[in-house]
């Protein structure tokens, strides 16, 4: 078994469970840890004495900070759940934004430091974003950084050099870079989307083609036996009767021996239409194999199902399959138990079984009902020519 490291504990003990939540959470951590590494360089210089304003940033670096604090408390707490955004992303990044744009002017002579980190928050954000949301952010940005060079360029007019003039065009260069790497990434998101949605199809036709025989596109005998302990637990809560009937063509395998293995299979493919014809859209017909078929009557009591098996027979003993200039006419017989409570599937398509076995001995085209399992011994089957 997989044994979590410290570092996984760790991390499980401090994210949320929610896969969603966890992300959202991580990301948001990782914001912190960046702006708190800035403020943290930002606070060296201002000790080294590169920065004009000490004191100034200093409030900048708790008041930076601890916006990000309140927001990470924000989402880890699920307060942020109540939002449009629950990420807060939009948030975040202006936030960032506006602080790296103070931080600039603040910088004075290290201002250097600024637009890199600048780099770094579009990047990051633009994971998360639409393209107009980049666009409305890098707007943003854009217009926070004239401001702040302007500032810039006034506060600290003794040091403005052709440099700001250098810093305010990577501003600008960064923006587009990061409006081409979000076109990108929307693009592959596309594609992956196309290409899940196509994988997806596939498995359902998949699913499908391994339910269903391809002779009579009817369910197979896996898909039936998993469709009949449904409706067994379905008819065992709701104690509406299941009937389960087995049909079998009579005299098969003459056609295929006279008219050809083709004509056998449209004969089937015949049969498969007329039984469908006469049953409702709930009774759900199976090929068995071969040439025997499992028809399953839910709700319906012996009597009905008796008298819609004789439809079915009358109904298959009309038609015709054209083999070149001959008619090929076949009859079925059928076997019907009701499930009983207690029982097993594969018990009642046993005593259905039994029921066929005795309608065909007993000259064939016909009904017969198992007799039901209790008491024991009953063996007589009701048939109906
Ligand atoms: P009975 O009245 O006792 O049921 O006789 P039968 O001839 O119908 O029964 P038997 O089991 O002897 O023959 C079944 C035949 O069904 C033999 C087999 O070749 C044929 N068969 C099974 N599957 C297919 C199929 O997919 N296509 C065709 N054409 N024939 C099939
Ligand atoms: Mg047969
Ligand atoms: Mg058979």
């Amino acid at each position: 078994m997989h044994t979590p490291t410290h570092w996984q504990r760790l991390v499980g003990s401090v994210l949320p469970t929610d896969r969603r939540r966890r992300t959202i959470g991580s990301m948001a951590l990782l914001a912190l840890v960046l702006m708190a590494g800035s403020a943290g360089v930002m606070l060296m210089l201002a000790d080294a004495g590169m920065t004009a304003h000490k004191e100034a940033v200093q409030w900048w670096a708790a008041i930076s900070v601890g916006g990000l604090v309140v927001m990470t408390v924000m989402i880890f707490s699920g307060w942020s759940e109540r939002l449009p955004d629950p990420s807060l992303t939009i948030v975040q990044m202006s936030w960032t934004i506006t602080s790296g744009a103070v931080a600039y002017v603040l910088a004075g002579d290290a201002r250097g430091v600024v637009p890199s980190v600048l780099a770094m928050i579009l990047f990051f954000g633009t994971f998360g974003l639409s393209l107009a949301q980049v666009i409305g952010i890098g707007s943003y940005a854009l217009f926070a950084f004239v401001v702040a060079v302007a500032a810039a360029a006034r506060f600290n007019a003794a040091s403005y050099t052709v440099v700001d003039t250098a810093y305010a065009l990577m501003v600008l260069l960064v923006l587009a870079g990061s409006i081409a790497l979000n076109l990108r990434i929307q693009s592959i998101r596309q594609r992956l989307g196309l290409q899940r949605e196509a994988l997806a199809q596939a498995l359902a036709e998949n699913r499908e083609l391994a339910m269903r025989d391809e002779l009579t596109g009817l369910l197979n005998r896996r898909a039936m036996l998993d469709l009949m302990l449904l409706e067994q637990r379905r008819s065992l809560r709701s104690g509406r009767p299941l009937l389960l009937a087995l049909l079998d063509i009579d005299h098969f395998k003459p056609i295929n021996d006279q008219h050809g293995h083709s004509t056998g299979d449209r004969a089937l493919q015949a049969f498969t239409a007329a039984v469908r014809g006469s049953v409702r859209d709930t009774d759900v017909l199976a090929r068995w194999g071969g040439e025997e078929f499992v028809l399953m009557l839910c709700d319906t009591r012996v009597d009905d199902g008796l008298e819609l098996l004789d439809r079915v027979r009358g109904a298959v003993a009309q038609l015709q399959v054209l083999h070149v200039s001959e008619t090929v006419r076949f009859t079925v017989s059928a076997g019907l138990a009701q499930h009983m409570p207690g029982e097993t599937i594969e018990h009642t398509l046993d005593r259905a079984d039994q029921a066929l076995y005795t309608a065909k001995a007993l000259g064939r085209n016909r009904v017969a009902v198992a007799p039901s399992p209790r008491p024991m011994g009953a063996a007589t089957a009701h048939l109906r020519p």
